[in-house]
Parts: C-alpha cells; structure tokens; sequence
C-alpha cells in the first residue's frame, strides 16, 4: 500500500476510534494533515477548541503563530505533515493521561513508519518525551539529536510564546535556525544515538505551567 493510502487509512480509523475516554466527549478527531512525501513532521500535543470543531491539527491563534514560523524557516504548512500525540481533544485543555497517549501511539508510530521523515520537530513536552526520556524541554529546546536514525528537533509549542511573552522569541529563535538543521539533516549519515542525561531535577514548573494551557 502506498504511504498516501496508509495515512488516509489511518485517519479513517482515528475519526472513529473509541480506544480511550477522549472519544466521549470529542466533537471531531485530528488525524493530522500534510503530504506522506515529506522530510519534516511537526508533533503537537492534543487538539484544542478550534481543531475540535474543525478536525484539522493547528488551525487556532497557535497555528497562525505556527504558520508564521514556518514561513519565516522557509517553510510551507502545506509541503510538512503536522500531528498530535493524541488525536481527541482533552477536556478542559486539560494534559493528555498516561493511558491516553499509551492508546493512541500506535496511530502516530503509524504515521511517522508510511512518512519516514528525516526530521521531526516535536512541539511541547509530550512529543519530546516520545523521543527524549528524562529531559526539561527548557533545557534541551532547539537542540536536536538522532534518535533511531531520525533527526529530532526539540521546541516549545507555539501556544506556551502567546501565553508567556517572554518566551516568544525563544521560540522564533529556535525556529529560525530550523532550515540550518533540515540541511544538516538531509546532508548527514545519522549519528550515534545520543542518550541525554538524566537529571534530578524533575519540577520544570515553569514548562508545566505554560504547557497546562496549550490548548
Ligand atoms: S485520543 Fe487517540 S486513542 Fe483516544 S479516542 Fe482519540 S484517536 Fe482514539
């Protein structure tokens, strides 16, 4: 089967699923969107209102932000794939639960083995904790390493800049350096996998308090 159909098949299978609580009290599921053709997959969290109502992944104030930070990396929403680690939206805007992203990571697995990207820039904690274990995205945002032979690319969500100003150009500034690291990727023999260090100091609360309203 080819990639397209494969994506197309799985976000059949999203728009129906019930595997978890979220599928009560969704209006509509985000499978994501994008080509099956491209380099670069983008990672958010979790739908929020507007991509509730619409079915489509970052179509809210975040999105705009998102779109004006790809434009600015040279960029088209339209040539990347753009997903979440969990398709339903979570009420309240609340984080996503441990046996929510546990039943709905196959779908993404899915996804990212039909598009096998080069690259993929995870946006917010949950995405980076699927590539990256035992990490504060404050510490490691904008430095991406290989793992399993992808190139992966740590930032902020684009929400945590318009909730928290001072985070804005952080943001633009990782963003920026993105065709920099798209180049090196497409260029590079994958390095050895590198396991970051553990650190002790597991309260990020400014992260938790940004990332608690991404939605
Ligand atoms: S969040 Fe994922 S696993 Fe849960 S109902 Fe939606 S598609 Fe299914």
């Amino acid at each position: 089967m080819e990639s397209t159909e494969i994506l197309q098949e799985i976000a059949a299978q999203v728009k129906i699923c019930e595997k978890c609580q979220l599928s009560f009290s969704r209006k509509n599921a985000v499978p994501g969107t994008g080509p099956a053709d491209t380099d670069v997959l983008l990672i958010g969290e979790g739908p929020g209102f507007y991509e509730n109502e619409q079915g489509l992944p970052f179509v809210g104030s975040s999105g705009k932000f998102l779109d004006e930070l790809l434009n600015k990396a040279g960029l088209d929403r339209e040539k990347v794939f753009i997903t979440n680690v969990v398709k339903c939206r979570p009420p309240g805007n609340r984080d996503p639960q441990p046996e929510e992203l546990a039943a709905c990571e196959d779908y993404l697995d899915r996804q990212i083995a039909a598009i096998n990207p080069r690259v993929i820039v995870t946006l917010g904690r949950f995405s980076m904790a699927k590539f990256m274990s035992n990490v504060k995205i404050s510490e490691i945002h904008g430095q991406p390493r290989w793992v399993k032979g992808r190139y992966i690319v740590p930032m902020y969500h684009p929400a945590a800049a318009l909730h928290q100003p001072k985070l804005r150009s952080v943001v633009e500034s990782d963003f920026a350096k993105l065709p920099e690291w798209l180049e090196k990727a497409k260029n590079a023999q994958p390095e050895e996998e590198v396991i970051p260090e553990e650190t002790n100091d597991s309260s990020d609360s400014d992260d938790n308090a940004v990332q608690m309203s991404l939605f």
